[in-house]
């Protein structure tokens, strides 16, 4: 039985330790029994899973992964923590602690040292200062996975599942609706953690897509594509992807392919879909 599911436990063991929270490392620690059960819960975890879990902090959320996965890989940053992990853990022999910063983890190296054959799973609680590259992270190193559930700030899980037009859209969401199709599970209120973050939080579920050939081969072409008209967001696509020197097209060829294909080259980089970056970036002959 998870025993980590109060304020008063959590509080107990930070205390044994005398642990204080590290605030660049994002620690806000979950005390919800109810969340804990819903985030494992919604990730559909099985014993047929491995599952990674980035940050387990004292390992409330891995007891209830542990309960219901067939194996739990967690990697923490914060070596004060890998004791308690051991202590707080003891109870489960299917769990793997690693003491990594998850932005350096090779994960196919990781996959083939630990012998993981089966479904992956990545479920966190993630530190929000490194969301971004993180989720970006797994989706673009072709890493072998079924789906990330995680609890990130409310506004960064909006901006997953945005659509075209809105002031949330954006590369993030281009990069996740590429790969993945992205569903919010639920909204967690400050009061589930300690301490209590200053911001509304979300859990998302992101189901991988298997890609076809095609989006296989045009991934990097379509990134650069995406990044050159964020990056220039307040310029017409045809400048900002001009600028940015990923075609060795002329302006003049790029405003005529454009117009060949319909793609209006004052548009601006918020209001194009999904398809429509594809398109450009065949159409440019985006390197
Ligand atoms: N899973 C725990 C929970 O829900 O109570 C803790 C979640 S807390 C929001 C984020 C955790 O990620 C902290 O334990 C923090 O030390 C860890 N962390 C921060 N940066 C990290 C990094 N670069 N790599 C791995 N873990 C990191």
């Amino acid at each position: 039985m998870p025993q980590l599911d109060s304020y008063s436990k959590t509080i107990e063991v930070l205390n044994k330790y005398d642990f204080h929270f590290k605030k660049k490392y994002g620690q806000n620690f979950l005390i919800d029994s109810d969340i804990l059960r819903d985030i494992v819960e919604g990730a559909e975890v099985t014993e047929y899973d491995t599952v990674i879990e980035i940050g387990p902090g004292v390992g409330s959320l891995t007891q209830y992964l542990a309960e219901a996965a067939g194996r739990v890989i967690c990697i923490e940053l914060d070596d004060r923590l890998v004791p308690i992990l051991h202590d707080t853990l003891s109870e489960y022999d299917n769990v793997t602690i690693i003491n990594d910063d998850v932005l350096d983890v090779d994960f196919e190296k990781l996959f083939k040292d630990e012998n993981i054959t089966g479904p992956v799973k990545f479920v966190a609680n993630l530190p929000y200062y490194i969301t971004t590259p993180i989720i970006l992270g797994i989706l673009q190193r072709d890493i072998d996975f079924d789906s990330i559930t995680v609890m990130v700030q409310r506004e960064v899980a909006e901006r997953m599942q945005a659509k075209p037009g809105t002031s949330e859209y954006g590369a993030l969401t281009l990069a996740v609706q590429f790969y993945t199709d992205p569903e919010i599970l639920f909204t967690v209120k400050p009061e589930s953690f300690v301490p209590r973050p200053k911001v509304e939080s979300a859990v998302i579920t992101l189901h991988r897509k298997e890609l076809t050939e095609e989006q296989k081969q045009i991934q990097g072409p379509l990134f650069r594509t995406i990044r050159a008209a964020f990056n220039q967001r307040r310029k017409t696509l045809v400048n900002a992807i001009y600028n940015a020197g990923i075609s060795d097209m002329s302006k003049k060829e790029m405003e005529d392919a454009m117009w060949n294909s319909c793609i209006t080259t004052t548009w601006r980089a918020e209001v194009l879909t999904l398809d429509d970056y594809i398109k450009l970036t065949k159409v440019l002959k985006v390197k």
